[in-house]
């Protein structure tokens, strides 16, 4: 079997700043619909388009890691936290290009708010022609009509069934549908210096290492 046709690999990007179940309930039903090899979780060192993270990127990355420790196909990727400068997408897909080489079907998995976003991204043109943009509908996200320049752009990308990302290595736009869970890391952040319970908004494991630690400012238990 050549390349092209093989399940696709995804990339899902993020602060992760903390985890919460709004990252890993998409990603295990992006998994499972679209017959997913796996979905690399690449948490970010610093993030280009947004306020730099409450906590280091190697605490981010133990709780990450702690949490898809259950669930096969999950797999933490390190390689933004290897690389010296801003976390940029663009670099960060050409680095899966380069390992998969030209042919095998690459998706970049992303939340509605942040696709509605994506004329900001730094080369944004160019994310699409390395790889397919998987974009799932997140809770709490207030929906409404795309940017005019966004809502061009998608027209003659966006694809009508999912199998399109198998027959190309790049360049389609998915919209998959997912449980609309409203959890944000912003939110969970606030709850936390506010000294209460975020269990039940992330893994149980993943709390326990969290809240024994007293992360976040919650009192240390
Ligand atoms: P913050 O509140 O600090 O901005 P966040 O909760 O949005 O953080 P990120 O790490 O910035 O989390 O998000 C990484 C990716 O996960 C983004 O593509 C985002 O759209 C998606 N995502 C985050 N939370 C949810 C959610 N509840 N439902 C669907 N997608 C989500």
């Amino acid at each position: 079997m050549t390349a092209r046709g093989q399940a696709p690999v995804a990339v899902l990007g993020g602060t992760f700043d903390p985890v919460h179940h709004g990252h890993l309930r998409p990603a295990i039903e992006l998994l499972e619909g679209l017959g997913l090899s796996e979905i690399r979780l690449v948490p970010g060192r610093v993030p280009p388009h947004r306020p730099q993270p409450r906590c280091d990127a190697a605490t981010r990355c133990r709780l990450l890691t702690e949490a898809v420790a259950a669930t096969p196909g999950l797999v933490v990727d390190e390689r933004e936290l290897r690389r010296p400068g801003p976390s940029y997408t663009i670099d960060t897909l050409q680095s899966f290009r380069r390992e998969h080489g030209p042919d095998r079907p690459l998706c970049f998995a992303m939340g509605s708010d942040a696709f509605r976003s994506l004329v900001r991204w730094h080369r944004w043109h160019e994310l699409n022609e390395i790889a397919h943009l998987v974009v799932t509908t997140r809770g709490g996200d207030p929906g409404g009509p795309l940017p005019a320049e966004l809502a061009d752009w998608l027209a003659p990308r966006r694809a009508a069934h999912p199998h399109e990302l198998r027959t190309a290595a790049a360049g389609r736009v998915w919209f998959h549908p997912v449980s609309r869970l409203e959890i944000s890391a912003t939110r969970v952040r606030q709850m936390l210096a506010q000294g209460r319970s975020a269990r039940g908004l992330m893994p149980d494991t993943v709390w326990t290492l969290l809240s024994r630690a007293g992360l976040y400012g919650y009192p240390q238990q």
